[in-house]
């Protein structure tokens, strides 16, 4: 089954899409929740389904140390190891491996690194990543980078980016030759752009990965990693120029609700965070008034939702005061209360943001709604 990109309507170079793969659509803009170790933590795939939630990532490293990709392969695939039939990404691995400071050499050929886990080693080269990704078996798959800090100079980020073209390069005939070789169901690998937060090299990889190759989406990485948000928003400018309007762009690892917003509005069609799980796991919920941190002493007592005007199923049932007291007592509940409520904030935002483009509304409505979210800023701890 092939991978389609229909846009439906358009504001300006927001775009509201359905993206189609073999484990069905996906209507964009969409917020992908983060199931690194192939779970949603703390969130059931059921739930993701009731709130919406159309697209899931799991990550390549994790799941290459533990349970390993042979292991999840002879299970049936990703899919079925965690008993979600949606459409689902893998992320490479690239951003973990260049995390690992202390534990890892690069060379042109690939990374070398010791496992966070027991400290084994590992080499991580564009041509096993495609086989890890391809025993995974996700619908979509991410390239092999190399991925450096958001403040790099401007010749660590040529160098970075150039050398995750050749990459892209090397990916793409692995991931040919195993196409070919086996009969399994499709997957759409998707490039990388680089560049940190140097609008020439931006360009210039923009254009470099689509020389080398006709690809089903984009993916725009290195960014929300410790540059200043106007950079960020400077280069998806740069890059919403430079690629294909006829297919979907992904920006990695951005998932707070103002990135989500300002990424629309320039035409990025799909996000993922850990920030929603991570968040609520800390208590902290995302509302229309900004953020919530649910352990505060005025809550004690407060009968209200979360987010008044939140539909979810944390918010139809449980009041703050309830999820305070969860939170202090330490049961397990509360974070899966303030999780679910923070990915469902997201998934229907972009729902929100996916309306408004489609009536033509989009440009007020989203000034509007950051008006208000930075309006009543609440401390975070
Ligand atoms: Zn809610």
């Amino acid at each position: 089954m092939s991978f389609t990109f229909e846009r439906i309507a358009s504001v300006g170079a927001a775009r509201a899409g359905i993206f189609t793969t073999p484990h069905g659509p996906v209507h964009t803009p969409a917020f992908m929740a983060v199931g690194t170790l192939a779970t949603v933590k703390a969130l059931d795939p059921l739930e993701l389904r009731a709130i919406g939630c159309e697209m899931i990532l799991a990550n390549t490293y994790h799941l290459h140390l533990r349970p390993g990709d042979d292991l999840i392969k002879s299970l049936g695939g990703v899919h079925r190891f965690m008993a979600w039939d949606g459409p689902m990404l893998t992320d490479s691995g690239g951003f973990q491996v260049f995390s690992l400071e202390s534990l890892r050499t690069v060379s042109e050929d690939g990374v070398e690194f010791r496992s966070h886990i027991d400290g084994s080693k590992h080499q991580f080269t564009p041509e096993s990543v495609m086989r890890i990704e391809r025993n995974l078996g996700a619908d979509v798959i991410m390239q092999f980078d190399h991925v450096i800090p958001g403040q790099s100079d401007d010749a660590v980020a040529r160098d970075a980016s150039e050398r995750s073209v050749r990459w892209l390069v090397r990916c793409k005939a692995e991931f040919d030759r195993l196409a070919a070789d086996e009969s399994v169901a499709s997957q759409a690998l998707f490039p990388i752009v680089q560049g940190g937060i140097h609008s020439a090299l931006r360009q210039e990889a923009s254009r470099a990965i689509q020389l080398a190759g006709d690809w089903k989406g984009y993916a725009i990485g290195g960014l929300s990693v410790g540059e200043s948000k106007p950079d960020m928003y400077a280069m998806l400018e740069v890059v919403n120029e430079e690629l294909p309007v006829a297919r979907p762009r992904y920006l990695m690892g951005v998932g707070f609700p103002e990135d989500l917003l300002e990424g629309v509005r320039r035409g990025v069609d799909l996000f993922d965070c850990v920030a929603p799980t991570r968040m609520g796991r800390n208590g902290t919920a995302f509302t229309t008034d900004g953020r919530l941190n649910v352990r505060r002493a005025e809550l004690r007592a407060d009968p209200r939702p979360l987010d008044e005007s939140c539909d979810c199923s944390t918010c139809m049932r449980f009041s703050r005061a309830y999820i305070r007291h969860l939170f202090v007592a330490e049961e397990i509940l509360g974070l899966r209360l303030v999780s679910l409520h923070n990915v469902h904030f997201l998934v229907a935002l972009m729902r929100r943001a996916r309306a408004a483009i489609a009536d033509g509304s989009f440009d007020g409505w989203s000034r509007d709604w950051l008006a208000r979210y930075h309006s009543r800023p609440t401390p975070v701890p």
